[in-house]
């Protein structure tokens, strides 16, 4: 029956103190249906995932919980846009940690169900457009090999939802390692004592670094490894175009998975200023600054554990400092060794840097498109880049075609590792909107559903997937909105 669709569902978060959620039920809404459903992942998680596809709108919907569950809504805080203020979630309410045949926990969370104590002004709901939009590239992301939450079912409410206008309201069930944000400890160091904060650090060890129970510092660890996780995080989305587009704090994991799909998007052409969301006037969180906004958040967590890393003040801090600036170390390992195997090297040499820089100046002063050039590379056919007849780039490639040739490795060899580290297709943003576009105004759900098998399979080079390869070529710039 679907009351045992696979539900396996804790609430340890409800042990956590009080001040850390509110418990609440989603608010009903009028007539929930199935949009999307991720059959895959439903199977992953150990759920009957053709009950629940055909049958389950209601338990997506939050109209209908399964058995024994303490549903709640996290408390939490962050610095928007570098103003630090109290958060929480405020259309989101978690309904469990459900255990996985492979024994991880994951967050079962509904984003749209309802008003919170932590609503403010808002309605807590979601609407259609952008909870299809957080699917769509969230599962892009998975695919292409980036750390995030995933999408397990976007239905619709039957409802409306007042925006610039009335549009059709849906909730999307989002699946985490964790919620726990930077601003979860923010949270912790600013409305409660060293204990509550103990509580929480102990409790985020326990889920995610069990392995640093037996260091002499396990805090320290923690941070550690909090900044190792979220450096290799951040050089894949540079390596890969990604634009996150709002980095507060309190949209960044402890788990060192990607969250929030507001007003992201993919870069076409390798601009380190580029900024899609109308939100950043400032470009704060332009592609380019996202390695640094990163660490800056980094040190807000960092400052939130310094009653916890040593009992001597000053020895605190500089344990803080000393983790923190691991990141830049990291970071560029990672893209380091990213951007190599993007180029189809193997090993380390001393001219690797310089052979990356290159190309990336070129690529920004030439307007080329970023996915599509490493795609050339890949599988040979430089002719389709207009944009790229210079002598530079000429220069370029013989130099890299040297550097190719010198390897033990074959030229075979050298194009595998490119075909699995540059995708062949991204999401990108004209089809992303000719995709929600249809869904939104006439319920037609196909384009969606092609997209989002399409980006599936990013890396293979076998499908003709032309369509998706064109980037976007309007006259004004992309632009993005928070949903
Ligand atoms: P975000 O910029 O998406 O990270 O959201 C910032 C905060 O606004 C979070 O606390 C959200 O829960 C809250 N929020 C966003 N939209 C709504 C809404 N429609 N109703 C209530 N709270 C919202
Ligand atoms: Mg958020
Ligand atoms: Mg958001």
């Amino acid at each position: 029956t679907i009351e045992n669709a696979g539900w396996n569902l804790e609430n340890t978060y409800a042990s956590l103190p009080e001040k850390f959620y509110a418990k609440l039920k989603p608010s009903s809404v009028k007539a929930p249906q199935m949009i999307v459903f991720n059959n895959q992942l439903a199977q992953d998680l150990g759920l009957d995932d053709r009950q629940l596809s055909c049958t389950g709108a209601d338990y997506f919907a939050g109209n209908r919980l399964p058995k024994n569950v303490v549903p709640l809504a996290q408390a939490y805080a962050g610095h928007q846009f570098g103003y630090f203020t109290m958060l929480g979630d405020g259309r989101a309410i978690l309904i469990g940690e459900q255990t996985a045949p492979e024994g991880t926990k994951w967050d079962i969370q509904l984003k749209g169900a309802g008003r919170t104590p932590y609503s403010r002004g808002g309605d807590g709901r979601a609407t259609l457009g952008p909870m299809l939009r957080e699917y769509i590239i969230s599962e892009a992301m998975h695919a292409l090999g980036i750390e995030t939450t995933r999408s397990l079912a976007v239905v619709s409410t039957g409802e409306e939802v007042m925006r610039e206008k009335l549009l059709p309201g849906a909730i999307l069930t989002r699946i985490a390692s964790s919620h726990l944000r930077v601003g979860t400890f923010q949270f912790a160091a600013h409305w409660g004592g060293v204990t509550d904060l103990t509580v929480l650090a102990d409790y985020t060890i326990n889920r995610h670094f069990p392995e640093v129970l037996q260091d002499n510092n396990p805090y320290l660890s923690m941070l550690k490894e909090v900044v190792k996780r979220q450096a290799s995080l951040i050089a894949k989305w540079q390596l890969t175009g990604f634009v996150h587009g709002v980095m507060n704090t309190d949209n960044m994991t402890i788990c060192g998975e990607t969250i929030d799909y507001g007003p992201c998007a993919f870069i076409d052409r390798y601009d380190i200023d580029t900024v899609f969301s109308s939100i950043d006037r400032q470009g704060r969180y332009s592609f380019g600054n996202q390695p640094s906004i990163a660490k800056w958040n980094l040190i807000r967590l960092a400052e939130t554990l310094l009653p916890l890393l040593s009992k001597d003040e000053k020895k605190s801090k500089e344990l803080a400092e000393e983790a923190v600036e691991e990141f830049n170390k990291h970071y560029y390992q990672s893209y380091m060794s990213g951007m190599r195997k993007k180029l189809g090297l193997f090993n380390l040499e001393g001219g690797d840097k310089d052979l990356i820089n290159n190309l990336l100046d070129i690529l920004e002063y030439s307007k080329a498109d970023y996915t599509n050039t490493f795609r050339a590379l890949t599988i040979g056919n430089l002719e389709d880049i207009a944009d790229l007849k210079n002598k530079e780039f000429d220069y370029w490639l013989k130099l890299w075609r040297a550097r190719i040739a010198n390897q033990c490795q074959s030229k075979d060899e050298s194009q595998k590792i490119m075909e699995k580290n540059n995708p062949s297709i991204i999401p990108r943003n004209h089809k992303v909107e000719e995709a929600l576009k249809a869904a939104v105004e006439h319920q037609d759900f196909r384009l969606t559903k092609k997209l989002i098998s399409a980006l599936s399979s990013p890396f293979d080079y076998q499908l003709s997937l032309d369509e998706y390869t064109k980037p976007y070529s309007g006259k004004e710039p992309y632009r993005t909105f928070c949903g």
